[in-house]
């Protein structure tokens, strides 16, 4: 067996994206020992449970010690205080990056608590799933999937190289951009489609002329797939939220102007405003497939004996 990437990694943070790493670092054996810390201590004793690592530490600062590469994976929100607790374990030249959704607002909780012997290159894979906790991660989740890597000036080149190679060695390929940028573009492919699936979903919960149990029963007509992005996990979605406020805004606005022309179309009966949007979208769908982002099975590849039971619209 080759030689590993890393002698030690320190995975912060083991739900769905900490897990997902260990069980690719252990598959592929990228590091020598993977050191696991969580904060509180039943999600540890679950990654004991699932052998997900080498070493189970109680805190974060007892995990990073000695680490090559650090990977916090925790909220956004929650990455500030991370960065405070793992600051002064850290070892020079260590490398400590994130998987956060957002980036500006990591670059600004992080960077002022680390220190300088250290190299922060923040992070942000684009997979997922709408499952949390350790259980939830699987080993090629990032596999054909944009790892998308925000460096600040003056990023050694080395350090760089080195996570490049991580983020690669995992299945991922590797983007770079400014944290402003990312945060815009996150905030219309991701962050905006998520909102809109909360807001849809609570409108069905909380219409009174249609009930619950038709929204329920009628729901393969379309409703269901918003509800897979509507049971995503609580707290991360609230933190992205708080975090990429401005670009979140700057495309809702958008979003409600374009709705309200949908709505003039629909009022005035402009089919063939309809028709032309509806034509231009179907586009950027086959764009998708093309692209290896998503497969061109009917609905999603959805296992076709469920297909049976759900019948037609
Ligand atoms: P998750 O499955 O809910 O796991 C969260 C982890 O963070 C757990 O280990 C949890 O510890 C810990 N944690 C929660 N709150 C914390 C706090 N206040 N302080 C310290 N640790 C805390 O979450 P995830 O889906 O892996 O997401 C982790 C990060 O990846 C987030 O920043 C998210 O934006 C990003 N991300 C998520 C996806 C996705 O699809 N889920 C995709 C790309 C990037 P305990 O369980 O011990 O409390």
């Amino acid at each position: 067996m080759s030689e590993p990437l890393f002698n030690k990694i320190a995975l912060v943070g083991i739900g769905l994206i900490g897990s997902s790493l260990a069980r690719v670092i252990r598959e592929r054996n990228l590091a020598g020992t993977i050191a696991i810390a969580s904060r509180s201590a039943e999600t540890l004793s679950r990654a004991r449970e699932l052998a997900l690592g080498d070493v189970y530490a109680d805190s974060s600062a007892e995990a990073v010690r000695e680490a090559d590469l650090v990977i916090v994976s925790v909220p956004v929100g929650a990455s500030g205080q991370v960065a405070r607790d793992i600051a002064d374990s850290l070892k020079p030249g260590a490398i400590v990056s994130d998987v956060g959704s957002t980036k500006k607002s990591v670059i600004e909780q992080m960077q002022p608590a680390l220190p300088q012997s250290a190299h922060f290159i923040p992070g942000h894979p684009v997979a997922g799933t709408e499952h949390s906790g350790p259980d939830s991660g699987f080993s090629t989740l990032f596999d054909g999937r944009w790892c998308i890597l925000t460096p600040l000036p003056g990023t050694d080149a080395d350090a760089l190289a080195a996570l490049i190679g991580f983020w690669r060695a995992c299945g991922s390929m590797v983007d770079r951009m400014d944290p402003d940028h990312h945060d815009l573009v996150l905030a219309i492919v991701s962050h905006l489609p998520q909102i809109i699936a909360y807001n849809i979903v609570g409108t069905a919960d909380d219409l009174e002329t249609v009930t619950k149990s038709e929204v329920i029963k009628y729901s393969a007509s379309g409703f269901r797939d918003f509800t897979r992005l509507a049971a995503s996990d609580p707290t991360m979605w609230r933190d992205v939220c708080l975090n990429n406020k401005d670009a979140i805004l700057e495309m809702l606005s958008r979003f409600s102007e374009d709705l309200s022309s949908l709505q003039r179309a629909i009022r005035w009966g402009d089919g063939d405003k309809l028709f032309d949007l509806f034509s231009r979208t179907r586009q950027i769908r086959r764009s998708i497939i093309e692209a290896g982002q998503d497969v061109d099975a009917p609905n999603f590849g959805r296992h076709a004996a469920a297909e049976g039971q759900e019948g037609a619209e």
